[in-house]
């Protein structure tokens, strides 16, 4: 596998890399034999997050021994000393290494963020202690917004900078990479194939391969997934390919689900972030696969209060208050097509719907 420079790192990481949030979904045992199926191939760089639940501690355990031979990388979404304090030192535990090769400050979206993890004996002050004691050896930043980004990176404090980069969100390219490049910062690509929308997943990352020093991170749970994602690094993107991924963007507009899941939890038990993204999914599997459990989580997106939680929480702004109940409703036309609910069905499940809508 080619290795790329990770900026003034100096780390030598792989072409194509490992998201690993996606291992959360899996139990132990199949999160290791991807992970070290992913290593066997070559892959050398797994990032990971605090925020993503059991992966930590799967990919710890499964690199464990490994060494400087892998790099690792991980993130807190605290922006406070106290919480960065016991998130950093849960991570140490978990990654089970000497020390962590990459630690991100995840999600600064606003500028009063940016301001709170850099000011003066504030988060950054707590991790450069961290580098001192020999526990952690340089510091990223992770974001959605290329343009706070322009200005978190001529601060000069970050070794690396974390963003979406695909085929449709390619902002980046424009001012962001060239700064990055220019800075000698490391350039990651999270949501190389926007959260899996593309009709092709190879031909989304060997798109992104073009962009030299970019390095994707596409996420991975299934050996499949692993072997697919590699073939990209086999031949640049055909012109039918470049034609079909141009199709994909057209057609999915700015306005879809990422399926990263930061909506969720809902606290009325609503599948926000499925709902949501369920259009999507029936298009590419069919319409016919759809059952009547699909028909329950739709009904239960109908009750939602619009209390805002889960837009609150979504990077990508999605209007979700009004996409939770708008998609609910088109899928459940859907299921009445398919012959899982009668159309008087459907329209009692409005009613009720309204009903308490207006109540609220
Ligand atoms: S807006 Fe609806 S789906 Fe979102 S968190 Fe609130 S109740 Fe749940
Ligand atoms: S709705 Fe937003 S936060 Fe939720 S999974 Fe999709 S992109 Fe992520």
């Amino acid at each position: 596998m080619e290795l790329v420079r990770l900026g003034k790192t100096e780390l030598m990481v792989s072409r194509i890399s490992f998201g690993a949030l996606p291992i959360q979904c899996v139990d132990r045992d199949s999160a290791a034999e991807v992970v070290r199926y992913a290593y066997d191939q070559g892959v050398n760089f797994f990032d990971t997050a605090r925020a993503y639940t059991t992966s930590e501690s799967d990919l710890g355990r499964a690199l464990k021994g490994l060494g400087s031979k892998v790099i690792v990388a991980t993130k807190s979404v605290y922006k406070d000393m106290e919480q960065l304090d016991k998130d950093f030192n849960i991570s140490f535990d978990y990654l089970q290494r000497n020390y962590i090769d990459l630690f991100q400050f995840h999600i600064v979206n606003y500028e009063k963020e940016l301001e709170a993890i850099l000011k003066p004996d504030g988060p950054l002050g707590y991790l450069r202690d961290q580098q001192k004691q020999g526990r952690l050896r340089h510091i990223g930043i992770t974001s959605h917004r290329p343009k706070l980004m322009l200005q978190a990176l001529k601060t000069g404090h970050f070794e690396t900078v974390q963003i979406p980069v695909n085929y449709i969100e390619n902002e980046p390219l424009n001012e962001l990479i060239p700064l990055a490049r220019s800075l000698d910062i490391g350039i990651i690509a999270m949501k190389p194939v926007a959260g899996g929308v593309f009709t092709s997943n190879r031909s989304a990352i060997s798109w992104i391969l073009q962009h030299p020093n970019v390095v994707p991170i596409p996420g991975m749970c299934r050996i499949e997934e692993v072997d697919d994602n590699l073939q990209a690094l086999n031949a640049p993107p055909t012109p039918a390919e470049l034609d079909q991924l141009e199709a994909d963007k057209q057609e999915l507009g700015t306005v879809f689900c990422r399926r990263c899941d930061y909506c969720m939890p809902c606290p009325n038990e609503i599948e926000a972030s499925y709902i949501v993204r369920s259009g999507m999914i029936f298009k590419r599997v069919g319409w016919d696969k759809m059952e009547q459990s699909h028909i329950d989580a739709f009904t239960r997106g109908l009750s939602c209060d619009q209390c805002g939680v889960c837009a609150s929480r979504c990077p990508y702004d999605l209007p979700l208050t009004e996409m939770v109940i708008d998609e609910s409703k088109a899928m459940l036309r859907k299921g009445v097509e398919q012959g899982l609910l009668t159309e008087e069905e459907l329209q009692e499940k409005l009613k009720v719907a309204e009903k308490k809508g207006k109540n609220n």
